[in-house]
């Protein structure tokens, strides 16, 4: 089997944590554990003095956390909607009755950023939430830009940067950002199941909302300050995540990791132009390759490669239109492979 879809090929190392005896979680060593994780979740992602939550549930859990505990104290929020994660920001917005600007950005586009800046100044909303990454279409946006934007206007940034943790370079206290969220089964390359907030310095203190039993921050925050979680962890993913971080530091870090991302975005962006699959991704992240094949009627690629080779890629939500993750473990000669597979298909 090989996987280009989140969280893509895993080492083995990390894999076989998953099929051994764990350690019960009421105990100093389970503690010891998550209290390092969090340290070097924090240096990976450049918020010093900030915190973390580390959550039992996907990364959709943690955006619902930020919105129940964080967004529902603000009077209005401006949400980016570039796509159906974008969107989700504003369903949960909708869902908690929170005022929020819908800024719609076509499918696979930019930001107008100057456009952007207007509207942030006319309707003044106090919170702005986005994606770093819409993982729909594969687009990127420029926070540096945004990060202006709001600071100008003095709007407190939230971004969701489950695609690009580990993927695209992120600094959280360079660009002023109060609040990120990842989650297990994107950059960090681990299966999905826990979703991770970053807190900053800045939202220290602040007078959080309570509006979600689950996910309350001050009780979730408070149990991590000794490294346990309010309620029963999924230990394995907590420790297949310690390995990982562990392993990510060894490796040499972000930088790394960031780097072998964009050579395997860089190798298989060259095949999609010899075998004429566009990219519609104005500015596309090195996350993913989101790219456009003739497969338009019966998904043929995405079917075939499962039944002949066991491979997943990810469909999108335009015919023909096909996402290839780089988050993963895959070689070039891999991705050479997996290139002419898909053209064994488009043709079938
Ligand atoms: C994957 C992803 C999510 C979270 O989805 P879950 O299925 O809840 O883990 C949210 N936002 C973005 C940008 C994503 O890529």
């Amino acid at each position: 089997m090989r996987s280009y879809a989140f969280p893509g090929d895993i080492d083995e190392r990390i894999m076989s944590i998953g099929s051994q005896p764990f350690m019960y979680m009421r105990t100093d060593e389970f503690s010891e554990i998550n209290k390092e994780s969090e340290r070097i979740l924090l240096d990976l992602i450049h918020c010093s003095q900030g915190r973390t939550i580390i959550y039992t549930g996907s990364g959709t859990g943690a955006m619902s956390a930020v919105v129940e505990n964080y967004v529902k104290t603000k009077n209005k929020a401006i949400v980016i909607d570039g796509g159906s994660f974008g969107h989700r920001w504003f369903d949960l917005c909708q869902y908690y009755s929170v005022p929020v600007v819908h800024y719609q950005v076509p499918f696979a586009k930019d930001i107008d950023y100057d456009d952007l800046e207007r509207v942030v100044a006319d309707e003044k909303p106090d919170v702005f939430l986005c994606q770093h990454h819409e993982t729909s279409s594969g687009q990127l946006f420029d926070l540096q830009r945004i990060s202006d934007i709001c600071h100008k206007n003095r709007v407190s940034i939230v971004v969701d940067v489950i695609s690009t943790f580990l993927a695209e370079e992120l600094n959280m206290d360079d660009l002023g950002i109060d609040i990120c969220i990842t989650s297990t089964q994107k950059g960090l390359n681990i299966p999905p199941g826990l979703s991770i907030l970053f807190l900053s310095k800045n939202v220290d203190g602040y007078p959080f909302a309570h509006n979600g039993y689950y996910w309350d921050f001050n009780d979730n925050l408070s149990n991590l300050t000794r490294g346990q979680t309010p309620f029963s962890p999924a230990t394995i993913l907590y420790l297949q995540l310690h390995e990982r971080l562990i392993q990510l530091k060894e490796e040499g870090g972000e930088y790394v990791n960031i780097s072998s991302v964009r050579h395997r975005a860089g190798v298989f962006r060259k095949l999609c132009q010899g075998y004429g699959w566009p990219i519609p991704a104005e500015v596309p992240s090195y996350a993913i390759t989101g790219f456009q094949t003739k497969d338009t009627k019966e998904r043929k690629i995405f079917r075939g490669l499962i039944e002949k080779y066991q491979t997943f890629i990810m469909p999108g939500s335009i015919p023909g239109f096909y996402r290839v993750s780089h988050m993963g473990l895959q070689s070039d000669e891999e991705l050479i492979e997996l290139a002419a597979r898909i053209r064994e298909f488009e043709e079938a």
